[in-house]
């Protein structure tokens, strides 16, 4: 990339408008998950065709530098040389057999190891499986049904979950998608995050089966907790006999070797996982304590099943992704994320342009906002216009970046000075092409 490149540059998109335009009449929007649409940066989607490292090639040949990592499990970047002859190996001993393998335990205790609250793992084949799973162990556990989850807290597509705010402190959840019965968000209860007066009124005014929180939210962007909170969030759960449940999603295995529970220092009595746990394969589990976890069946009597659960090709890459993730390894994507988001606040600045870059090891946000955001509403309140044509031109000069306003940025170990280099020169230069609109 050469530095005073035209703002008229435009990708050559041919082949995936192509595409688009007959997806368009097989797939709803033409994708199968809402966000890969690009709808919310003002754009058609780019389809891919391969990737390696941190680069991805699209459709029409461009090849951009991939700042989502398929949205987290790509800590490695694409296509790891390790990862690919896992899979290929446990592929060529056969694709999934319905009963247990080899694999599978060394994985749990890979897990086991890592995080401090888990002793024992149940994998599904998705994190929402796996959310809806975990609440249903937690119903059982306390014998109650309500769940606080915060705004703005995404926790897959589980219908309970999809539940909106209603008006007033501390309220019923209404359904935030048609299609969700009214009983089932009925039973959530939805606060805003890094708020302790709102979690102390409605875990006195509900008897609560469950706390489920991200301990560092990523997908109302970037908001990490306030000091104090997620220790406030652990007092109020044992105090009123309701479970704590992290889902770790997306920072499990990321944000420290052990998660944010490790990062934190917060212990958790249920864990979620997916993304990471899977090496890039569909594969998620949630865990916890031996005495939890045996309630599920078939040591319990809590129903839960998959076919594909703990499927072999999944585990292998999983175990050739957690195995090569070193302490060396989380050093490097502190560093890496360090940089980037050093590097984007001072291209922002120069360009007189006030951004937030908020940030964790493993990830960040570009919030377009003038004050820091510690909650949904500020997310919510932030230029996702300006956000959205900042996001066009860096696809534009071969930058990928997360094509919302509420996703994070997922740096990886596949990602070199090179590519923050590049990554920030057009970073640069997409914030004075909007200065100069
Ligand atoms: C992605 C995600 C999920 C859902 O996982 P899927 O595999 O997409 O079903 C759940 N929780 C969090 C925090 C996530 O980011």
């Amino acid at each position: 990339m050469t530095g005073g490149e035209p703002t008229t540059i435009a990708l050559h998109t041919s082949r995936s408008a192509e595409l688009y335009g007959s997806a368009l009449r097989l797939l709803p929007g033409g994708v199968n998950s809402p966000v890969r649409a690009m709808r919310a940066i003002g754009r058609d989607p780019i389809f891919i065709a391969s990737g390696r490292g941190a680069i991805i090639t699209d459709a029409d040949g461009n090849g951009y530098i991939d700042w989502v990592s398929s949205w987290g499990p790509l800590i490695f970047g694409h296509a790891h040389p390790a990862v690919v002859a896992a899979v290929t190996e446990a592929a060529q001993r056969g694709t999934t057999f319905g009963a247990p393998t080899e694999a599978e335990v060394m994985l749990a205790a890979e897990v086991a190891q890592r995080l401090p609250s888990v002793e024992m793992i149940r994998m599904t084949s998705s994190g929402t499986e796996a959310t809806m799973s975990a609440v249903r162990l937690a119903r059982a556990v306390t014998g109650r049904e309500k769940i606080l989850k915060f705004a703005g807290a995404y926790h897959g597509h589980v219908d309970g979950l999809l539940a909106e705010a209603g008006s007033g402190l501390a309220t019923q959840g209404i359904p935030a998608s048609p299609g969700v019965p009214a009983n089932t968000t009925s039973a959530t209860v939805i606060v805003a995050w890094n708020d302790p007066q709102a979690v102390k009124a409605a875990t006195e005014r509900h008897d609560l089966a469950a706390i489920l929180l991200e301990p560092v939210p990523a997908n109302m962007g970037v908001v990490p907790p306030e000091p104090g909170f997620l220790d406030l969030l652990r007092r109020e759960a044992d105090e009123h006999h309701a479970l704590l449940i992290f889902d770790e999603v997306i920072s499990g295995f990321r944000v420290a070797r052990g998660g944010a529970q490790e990062l934190y220092g917060i212990l958790p009595d249920l864990t979620i996982m997916g993304k990471i746990v899977g090496g890039g394969l569909p594969a998620a589990a949630y865990g916890g304590p031996r005495e939890l976890m045996e309630r599920i069946a078939p040591s319990g009597d809590v129903y839960q099943a998959g076919t594909l659960s703990g499927n072999p090709l999944a585990v292998a890459a999983a175990l050739a992704t957690l195995e090569r993730l070193s302490d060396d390894a989380y050093a490097r994507l502190a560093a890496t994320t360090q940089q980037l988001a050093a590097g984007l606040r001072d291209a922002a600045a120069a360009a007189g342009r006030s951004v937030q870059v908020q940030s964790v090891p493993g990830l960040l946000t570009v919030y377009f906002s003038e004050r820091p955001v510690l909650d949904y509403e500020a997310a919510k309140s932030c230029d996702s216009e300006a956000y959205g044509a900042w996001c066009r031109a860096l696809l534009i000069r071969g930058v990928y970046p997360p094509a919302s306003q509420f996703e994070a940025w997922f740096p990886s170990l596949a990602h070199t000075e090179a590519h923050i280099d590049r990554t920030l020169e057009a970073a640069s230069e997409a914030f004075a092409e909007l200065e100069a609109r």
